[in-house]
């Protein structure tokens, strides 16, 4: 579970430039999808051990200068409510503006920690300068230059340190499903198809976060968390800034999931944006399912779900052993095969395969296929593991685990899944020295 630090400002003071600073090296290392990330509005970001997702409002504004300042505004607001930390910046090159004297206006309201960042300060002649910025009321000025990355550690303690604590999990048996996706591809509809009959719903209790509420679904022989159900509803009323509201209301709700539903509107195809929420979940090593929803307005052929398939895989590749399922929730069909999956995918995810097992299966196929030797050295899997975490992550104890390429990684996970059914589940190898 990771906070989420909202950047917010007029445009130009050097929003996506700090963004990409903090997110940039991170994302390409750990990033499976680096090569279509480039325009990404938000990201992961660490300091001092503490994760949290980073998110450039910037990125989400549209529309011409004149209504440019109602929308930020609006957004500053969404901000406010959806973020835990909130990153205030200016530019110290042109100092207070009265656009910055109106989002400032904005951040007074709140209780929630404001960091007051003046950026530009390339040199120290700015240093003095930036002490104009007191003068907005939200406490101590911050001076960084997002350009060269001077001071952007300091500034990172004091975020760290304004960060609210992460509060754990609930902890029950309980699969917490999250229905993630772009506007309008049917979450909403989803929500209402499942609880419409009100003696379904057995009691909304407050989430992890102060504003999500998880409705637990009892019926039909399902019984799970619906996790953000009144992110998902409000939506309806956010009529401005939906993309800017739904990205933080669902990479909240992602991280508080077991397994997310990826849902995605068949009459739109599977774009750039449904690959980034997919992937998001992925990274955060949750279940996830696909839904192609909206099926009911799709001409079909007798092979419409295969092409249809096969052209998904291929824009998930390399994490395609995942459930597909063709939905709509207007004539209702394949709810509940959808919801039964998650479940199904929330059992496999929770599952902890015996060690004599796992060696047994694992320790035959690798005598067959014995990892290539390097440098004349041979390399040895000795033994197998699977390691106590939530996630599934398997341990490969070895003599020279440095030696373990890439192919042979995705080797091992192939042979993993086609013996003990992680679909829909993501998996973390880690080669350990014994
Ligand atoms: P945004 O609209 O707030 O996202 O601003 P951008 O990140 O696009 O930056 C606007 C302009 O300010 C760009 O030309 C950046 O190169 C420039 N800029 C950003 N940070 C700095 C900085 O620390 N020093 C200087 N001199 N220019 C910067
Ligand atoms: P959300 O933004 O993801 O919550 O999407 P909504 O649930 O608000 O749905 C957006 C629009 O798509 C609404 O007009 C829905 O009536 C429509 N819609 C949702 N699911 C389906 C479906 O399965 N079939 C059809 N034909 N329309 C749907």
């Amino acid at each position: 579970m990771s906070n989420i630090v909202a950047i917010v400002g007029r445009p130009n003071v050097g929003k996506s430039t700090l963004f990409n600073r903090l997110t940039e090296s991170r994302d390409a290392i750990v990033d499976p999808t680096a090569g279509v990330t480039r325009d990404r509005h938000y990201g992961k970001a660490e300091w001092c051990g503490r994760t949290f997702t980073l998110i450039d409002t910037g990125g989400f504004t549209s529309g011409t200068d004149d209504i440019f300042e109602e929308e930020i505004n609006k957004q500053v607001k969404i901000s406010v409510e959806e973020a835990d930390v909130i990153i205030f910046l200016l530019d110290v090159m042109t100092g207070i503006t009265d656009f910055d004297t109106s989002i400032a206006q904005l951040l007074r309201q709140t209780n929630k920690p404001v960091l007051v960042v003046a950026n530009k300060v390339d040199n120290y002649d700015f240093m003095a300068q930036s002490s104009e910025f007191y003068a907005l009321g939200l406490g101590d000025v911050h001076c960084i230059s997002a350009n060269n990355g001077s001071q952007t550690g300091d500034m990172l303690d004091a975020l760290v340190k304004a960060l609210p604590p992460v509060v754990e999990h609930i902890e029950d048996d309980i699969p917490k499903i999250a229905l993630v996706g772009r506007p309008n591809v049917g979450k909403s509809s989803m929500v209402n198809a499942l609880l419409g009959y009100e003696r379904n719903i057995v009691t909304p209790i407050s989430g992890t976060t102060r504003d999500s509420i998880h409705t637990r679904y009892n019926a039909f022989g399902f019984d799970f968390y619906l996790v953000d159900t009144a992110g998902i509803r409000k939506k309806a009323k956010v009529k401005e800034n939906i993309e800017f509201y739904s990205t933080v209301r669902s990479l909240r709700a992602m991280e508080e999931a077991d397994v997310c539903v990826v849902m995605v509107d068949a009459t739109q195809g599977f774009e750039k944006q449904d690959v980034h929420i997919f992937y998001d979940a992925v990274k955060a090593n949750k279940g996830v399912v696909i839904l192609i929803n909206k099926w009911d307005l799709v001409e079909k052929d007798t092979h419409s779900t295969e092409t249809y398939k096969k052209m998904i895989l291929d824009r998930i590749a390399p994490f395609v052993d995942v459930p597909i399922i063709f939905t709509s929730t207007v004539t209702k069909q394949r709810i509940h095969k959808a919801i039964e999956t998650a479940v199904e995918v929330y059992h496999k995810r929770n599952r902890k395969i015996p060690t004599s097992e796992l060696n047994e299966v694992m320790q035959e196929i690798i005598e067959f296929n014995p990892p290539p030797a390097l440098k004349g050295k041979y390399v040895r899997i000795k033994f197998i593991m699977q390691l106590p975490t939530y996630a599934p992550a398997i341990a490969f104890f070895c003599n020279l685990p440095q030696y373990i390429k890439d192919p042979y990684k995705r080797f091992l996970e192939n042979k993993l899944r086609e013996h003990f059914d992680f679909t829909g589940v993501p998996l973390r190898l880690f080669f350990r020295k014994k």
